[in-house]
């Protein structure tokens, strides 16, 4: 059984894969199937967990389909139609979260200073720096 503890968390892998998908996915359609894709995986995950294991070693998402009675062990690939058509599948999409997830689950990222942030992100950094040489009117220097 597969249980999602932090809300939050998960939120943030669910919005940064569909953020993945906008900047990678360059066809529309493919990109339209794979955000149906993880739509689906998020609510079946929140919904279905239950039938749902995760495996570590295989890395691999066990999915039992209530619907199909089928039991779908996915990772990069899957045993399920969508699959053999080469289409996206929530399978694999759930699969991929679960996988996000539990990874940053164990690896929380780091508290960071604001002097920390501006080391990760230059672009935060002011262009110009310049000494101060008025103040008001009044030269300075
Ligand atoms: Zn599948």
């Amino acid at each position: 059984m597969l249980e999602i503890t932090n809300q939050e968390l998960f939120g943030k892998v669910i919005a940064d894969a569909l953020a993945k998908v906008e900047q990678t996915v360059t066809d529309n359609q493919t990109k339209q199937r794979w955000i149906n894709a993880i739509s689906k995986a998020a609510a079946e995950i929140e919904e279905n967990g239950v039938f749902m294991t995760w495996q570590d070693e295989e890395q691999s998402l066990l999915i039992w389909s209530q619907k199909s009675n089928h039991i779908y062990s996915a990772n990069g690939v899957c045993q399920c139609r969508a699959f053999d058509q080469g289409s996206p599948c929530f399978h694999r999409a759930a699969a991929r979260l679960v996988r996000l997830y539990i990874e940053a689950e164990n690896n929380p990222a780091p508290v960071r200073t604001q002097a920390e942030e501006m080391n990760v992100a230059p672009y935060l950094k002011p262009t110009i720096e310049r000494e101060v040489e008025r103040v008001g009117n009044v030269r300075i220097n």
